[in-house]
């Protein structure tokens, strides 16, 4: 052992810490394109004390340190780019309180959605939260430092828009904590206080969140989903606009596959409901089947696809994102998401086949509707073979070009890689560039936070 490693040690106990190189292995690499960088360290802390005592080594030494919750946005953000301490929160686990009546949870950063599902389940079944649809390991901290969103996104927004309060440790060491928990115990808003959101999507570069206190929702006995088919994808901004006015539906994707060749060339918007009884049900069906569809159903132009009744019971919480993709031998897969004006919707499915045509991967596109159509959340996915560096390299220089078209259309790369977050910031007004630079600069004196994300020269 370095003396580093010694010191950090000291701090977390010897066997949460290691910079053996089968473990640095691991932590160098995640599951997307991006290349590997070994890390010197990987630590893993208990309490919010040990980050704190952490970060002050890591300040004082100059030592950069990356958060890393379930390391599954797949765009290389916790990769050390630049070596140091990887920080791995998931040891960071509890639920350490639900507040029925207020309706929100509070948690350690490093739990995780599967964790935080179950408990929920188990202990108050009358609460949800909105679930992303990424896999149960990925964090709850994790989710919010890059603006998630999950399937409650329709009716509530970001995930981030449902955080009540944080408490976090700065670059420098200090526990500061945002919202109602800085003037008492309760963690249930972030209201009136003047705004301090320097640390949701900042991707960790300024700060490390130890606690997240998350707003819950009403959970509703009986789910039922329909999917909505045609091949016009024009009319697909229209039909998501009509939905949403309704205010009928819980969540609502609009995607198109190229594969099986069977759906090749029709859109689809899956549309999940909910209620407490089947009155409420029928009700929010018919509104939706009959007030808005029927005419599109009538003229011939789509068709819905309902449940059959021995699956509705069985209908997941969050639509099988990760299922539908035409995964190839070799396992990988990575997409750019981008927070688009629903209007672009059909353009984003044009150019993006026309992307993945050019780089011979099957086309994947989804959007997601965020708040009532007020934005949402559309991926361009793409697979490939981790063992084929050719493969690699063709995905890779495709989510470029996603990442440029996202840009190109009006909308913004979400939790993008260094090469989105590069456009994002040469595109971006001055004025607000300098800003984010004095913010950066102002809490992280020493550059020491997951350095070479959203770096401002
Ligand atoms: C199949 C699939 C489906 C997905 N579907 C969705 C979806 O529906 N909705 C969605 O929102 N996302 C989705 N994702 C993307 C991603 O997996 C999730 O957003 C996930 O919640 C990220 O959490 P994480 O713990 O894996 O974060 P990580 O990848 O570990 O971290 C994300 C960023 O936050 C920083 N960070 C982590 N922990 C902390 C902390 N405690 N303090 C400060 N910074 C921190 C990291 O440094 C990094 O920059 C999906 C991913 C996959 C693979």
């Amino acid at each position: 052992m370095d003396s580093i490693c010694q010191s950090l040690a000291e701090i977390v106990g010897e066997s949460h810490v290691s910079n053996r190189p089968e473990e640095l292995y691991v932590y160098s690499r995640d599951l997307g394109t991006a290349e590997p960088h070994l890390p010197q360290y990987v630590v893993s802390p208990r309490t919010t004390e040990e980050v704190q005592q952490v970060v002050k080594l890591a300040n004082r030494e100059k030592i950069p340190v990356v958060p890393l919750g379930g390391g599954l946005t797949l765009a290389g953000l916790v990769m050390p780019l630049k070596g140091g301490i990887v920080l791995d929160m998931k040891r960071m686990d509890s639920i350490l309180e639900v507040n029925e009546r207020a309706r929100y949870v509070l948690v350690e950063a490093g739990v995780s959605q599967g964790k935080l599902v179950a408990y929920l389940d188990r202990h108050h079944p009358n609460l949800v939260h909105s679930e992303p649809g990424a896999p149960g390991q990925a964090t709850v901290a994790g989710n919010v430092a890059i603006h998630g969103q999950g399937d409650l996104a329709q009716p509530y927004g970001f995930n981030s828009d449902m955080v009540n309060g944080l408490e976090v440790v700065l670059p420098t060491g200090e526990v500061c904590r945002i919202g109602s928990c800085s003037l008492g115990q309760q963690w249930f808003t972030q209201h009136p206080l003047p705004d301090l959101g320097l640390f949701l999507g900042w991707c960790g570069t300024t700060g490390i969140i130890t606690k997240v206190s998350l707003r819950l929702f009403p959970r509703k006995r009986i789910r039922d989903m329909g999917v909505f088919v045609l091949e016009d994808g024009d009319l697909v901004p229209d039909i998501l606009y009509r939905i949403s006015h309704t205010e009928m539906a819980g969540d609502l994707i609009a995607w198109s596959q190229e594969l099986p060749v069977t759906v090749s060339g029709l859109h689809n918007i899956s549309i999940f409901i909910s209620g407490d009884s089947e009155e409420e049900m029928e009700l929010k069906r018919k509104l939706i089947r009959v007030g808005i569809l029927g005419e599109y159903i009538r003229s011939g132009t789509g068709g819905l696809i309902g449940l059959s009744a021995n699956v509705r019971p069985r209908l997941p919480r969050r639509p099988p994102v990760s299922t539908i993709q035409d995964i190839k031998k070799g396992g990988g897969f990575e997409y750019v998401g981008a927070i688009m004006p629903v209007d672009t919707y059909p353009e984003c499915c044009r150019r993006g086949a026309d992307i993945s045509a050019r780089h011979d991967i099957a086309y994947t596109l989804l959007g997601r509707v965020i708040g009532r159509s007020h934005a949402m959340m559309f991926s361009w996915s793409y697979v490939f073979n981790r063992a084929d560096e050719d493969s690699v390299r063709e995905a890779r220089e495709a989510l470029y070009e996603s990442d440029d078209l996202a840009l190109e259309l009006g909308g913004i790369p979400w939790k993008p890689g260094v090469y989105g977050q590069r456009a994002v910031m040469e595109r971006m007004d001055p004025n607000t560039l300098s800003l984010m630079k004095k913010v950066k600069e102002l809490l992280d004196p020493n550059g020491i936070m997951n350095p070479g994300n959203w770096e401002v020269s």
